[in-house]
């Protein structure tokens, strides 16, 4: 019977990924799965698991053998369930790993490889005890924080070695996974040797090794606001940035979201008073200028501000609201993403 190097990536499809990010990671997957499936090394002895986290965490594609992974297809949900994540990284572990006995060697110690922009947003040291004691040095975990808002101090209580990518946005993204196919593929060939990646694979301009994690300061520099057009009824999210000398939030970024984005519930939600905000960008659906809160569902719509509307129906609840029973400006429930 043959070994098997099981492979699992944990991947962060919050609503902080939106937009470039979350591509980057997709077309991240699609080219490391089909640079494995072309090494014989790695053909031979890997298995894939793929794991997203968000409201909730979900496996994507099961633990199979290289040749036969699809790449899966990402779509973003708010919230951060790491611990969720892990939980199902301990199932499978316990539920697939062939063990070592007297008369024949298991599967290879897995890899896992956790990409995250931020925090979690659940509890995730119950699963982190389940994974560390119960089952310890089970596999080795890398842990790669993407961006400026990484919570190291959490990421690194569950890595055995940490990373930083510090851009989200250019071809950081697309350099990572140069580094992580590399890395698969010399391991696949070698998956014995004790020796840690980042001291074999030389890391990848962008990336650096965290070695002494910085306490999180909990300063969030960006600001999600989910708002329905009120023209297609179909969400989409703003992101605003903390410009910190003015204390205020810079937004030139408007992104459609996907129909089922609230379907998983789980908002959480910050309020922000609407004078912290320098601008509204347009609605990417119907351009209207500006936004209203509905006075009974709470949620924002889209509105344009030199509407002379005297009847609007809000497009989350279909209630039919007078001007005062919209707009206002009240604490706005931001995401923190
Ligand atoms: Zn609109
Ligand atoms: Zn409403």
């Amino acid at each position: 019977m043959y070994r098997r190097l099981p492979v699992y990536l944990l991947l962060d499809t919050s609503e902080s990924m939106a937009g470039e990010p979350l591509d980057r990671v997709e077309a991240g997957v699609a080219t490391m799965v089909n640079s494995l499936k072309r090494n014989p090394y790695a053909l031979d002895t890997v298995h894939m698991c793929v794991i997203t986290f968000d409201a909730k965490a979900r496996v994507v594609t099961p633990l199979t053998d290289i040749g036969n992974v699809k790449p899966p297809i990402l779509s973003i949900k708010p919230g951060t369930s790491l611990g969720a994540a892990l939980d199902l990284l301990g199932q499978s572990i316990e539920k697939n790993l062939v063990k070592n006995t007297a008369e024949t060697k298991g599967d290879y110690k897995p890899l896992v490889f956790i990409l995250t922009d931020g925090q979690p947003t659940d509890d995730w040291t119950s699963a982190v005890s389940k994974l560390k004691n119960v089952t310890p040095h089970v596999a080795t975990i890398y842990g790669i924080g993407c961006g400026d808002e990484v919570d190291f101090e959490t990421l690194s209580k569950i890595a055995d070695v940490c990373f930083h990518v510090k851009d989200l946005n250019s071809d950081g993204i697309g350099k990572l996974f140069v580094w992580l196919t590399a890395s698969v593929q010399s391991n696949s060939k070698s998956p014995d040797q004790k020796v840690s990646l980042e001291k074999t694979i030389p890391l990848e301009k962008g990336m650096e090794l965290v070695e002494s994690p910085p306490a999180f300061s909990g300063q969030k520099s960006r600001l999600f606001i989910h708002i329905f057009c009120r023209n297609t009824k179909k969400p989409y999210m703003v992101i605003y940035r903390l410009i910190p000398e003015l204390g205020q939030y810079f937004s030139d970024q408007a992104l459609p979201l996907p129909d089922d984005f609230f379907s998983d519930g789980a908002k959480k939600s910050s309020p922000i008073n609407e004078e912290q905000l320098l601008n509204v960008p347009p609605c990417p659906f119907c351009q209207s200028e500006g936004f209203a809160k509905c006075g009974f569902c709470k949620n924002l719509f889209c509105v344009d501000s030199d509407s002379s509307d005297s009847v609007i129906t809000c497009p989350a609840c279909e209630t039919k609201l007078s001007p005062s029973e919209s707009g206002g400006s009240i604490n706005i429930d931001g995401s923190a993403g």
